[in-house]
């Protein structure tokens, strides 16, 4: 992606102005309860500087998926009222997004009030991105503030369209995770390295394409590995790997060799015959995985090696496990390569930015997720940005916003 010009906060005086939100409050929920905080946790600086600021708050967010319809179990009143708990003050809710009850709900606010909105997914224009909807949604306040970077790699009527009709401006959250990607990626100080792991190339294609034109090291690790390994005809047994992509993999290989991008794949490995925890395992080096036998994490060899890789890097961006850490024993690498990666971090000697659904999992697991420089849990929209895909809702942000349209 691009290098983008966006607002942040610091460009917006909101004293008595209605700014209007976009969060991501699509949190986990089960049986009712919420499970993980952390999205509402990671909210709160956004709104309270905006409250204490004078503006008028109003909170849009998207949950679950309603499709279009009003789903009463999707509705977002119980995760305002977790938001209200969580801020330690007052949160009011509108029953709908746009309307006579959004509006009348708007009106009623005083500066330093926060307003959450009804699930914009209850209208089928969210997803379509319709401008009828951006317009409504927009007609509510004097301002848009983003702060859902894992909602910019859709284009919905309250991520995208909305910037179109009022001066927009990134979050706090928003302009943290931009600014990581950025220190990452775009503008990286050098070396810098990659770590994927994970299950399979098959679905990272398109950011092991991205990183290995940006990253000087590409550390390949997890059952992605093995595909990797065996493209290069080593027998890797019963492992998980994908047969159909051996060429790819040789692609991606000779790519990197004549890119000056260097690829470390695992040296030895940790290996059962069953897919389950705690069984018998062995460990060998890759050119003796037995016969009947799996590949389930890296081994201590491989650790080693890649201590070594890491220290040389001065930034490193990391997505995927670098085995089937849901299993004990094959956590042990990617707990070790976490606590190395921790270490470095704290001690100021690199700068490391994680994320992935299961990575950010992996990285709880060792106890570290919050000793990276920036943990992304941001899922979809970190991966695209991993990918060198546009986001639009950061596009928005950036060029529309610049020449927004009048009502
Ligand atoms: P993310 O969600 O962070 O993008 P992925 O979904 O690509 O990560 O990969 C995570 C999955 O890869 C985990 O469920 C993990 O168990 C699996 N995995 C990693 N290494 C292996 C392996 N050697 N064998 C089987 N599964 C593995
Ligand atoms: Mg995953």
């Amino acid at each position: 992606m691009a290098a983008l010009s966006f607002k942040t906060l610091d460009a917006l005086q909101p004293k008595g102005r209605k700014v209007l939100l976009r969060a991501d409050l699509n949190v986990p929920v089960r049986d009712g309860r919420i499970t993980d905080l952390t999205r509402i946790e990671r909210l709160i600086p956004t709104i309270r500087e905006l409250a204490d600021k004078g503006a008028r708050v109003i909170v849009a967010s998207h949950f679950d998926r309603p499709k279009g319809k009003r789903v009463p179990e999707m509705s977002l009143a119980p995760i305002a009222q977790a938001l209200g708990q969580a801020l330690g003050r007052p949160v009011q809710f509108a029953d709908d997004c746009v309307g006579p009850v959004a509006e009348a709900a708007v009106a009623r606010l005083q500066d330093g009030d926060v307003l959450v909105l009804e699930n914009t997914r209850f209208y089928a224009g969210e997803e379509k991105n319709d401008p009828d909807l951006s317009k409504a949604l927009a007609s509510l306040a004097d301002d848009y503030v983003n702060d859902a970077f894992s909602a910019a790699h859709r284009a919905h009527a309250s991520t995208e369209g909305v910037a179109r009709f009022l001066p927009s401006f990134a979050g706090r959250l928003m302009e943290a995770e931009l600014n990581a990607l950025n220190v990452a990626l775009e503008n990286p100080v050098r070396p810098v390295g990659a770590i994927v792991g994970g299950a399979k190339i098959s679905t990272k294609l398109d950011l092991i394409g991205n990183l290995l034109e940006k990253v000087d090291v590409l550390i390949v690790g997890g059952a992605m590995a093995n595909t990797f390994l065996a493209a290069k005809g080593v027998n890797v047994g019963k492992s998980l790997q994908e047969a159909d992509m051996h060429d790819t993999a040789r692609a991606i290989m000779a790519k990197a060799q004549a890119s000056g991008c260097e690829i470390v794949l695992p040296v030895d490995a940790v290996t059962a015959t069953e897919f389950k925890a705690d069984p018998p395992t062995k460990i060998v080096p890759v050119d003796a995985i037995p016969a009947d036998s799996m590949v389930l994490d890296a081994g201590p060899a491989s650790v080693e090696l890649l201590r070594e890789k890491i220290v040389g890097l001065k930034t490193l961006v990391w997505n995927g496990p670098l085995g089937a850490f849901e299993l004990h024993p094959f956590d042990a690498a990617t707990n070790q390569v976490a606590a190395e990666v921790a270490r470095r971090t704290q001690a100021g000697q690199l700068t490391s930015v994680a994320g992935g659904g299961d990575t950010v999992s992996a990285l709880r697991h060792a106890g570290v997720a919050d000793e990276m420089s920036y943990t992304s849990t941001a899922g979809g929209a970190f991966l695209e940005w991993l990918e060198g895909k546009t986001l639009p809702g950061i596009q928005a942000l950036g060029e529309i916003s610049e020449r927004f349209l009048p009502l």
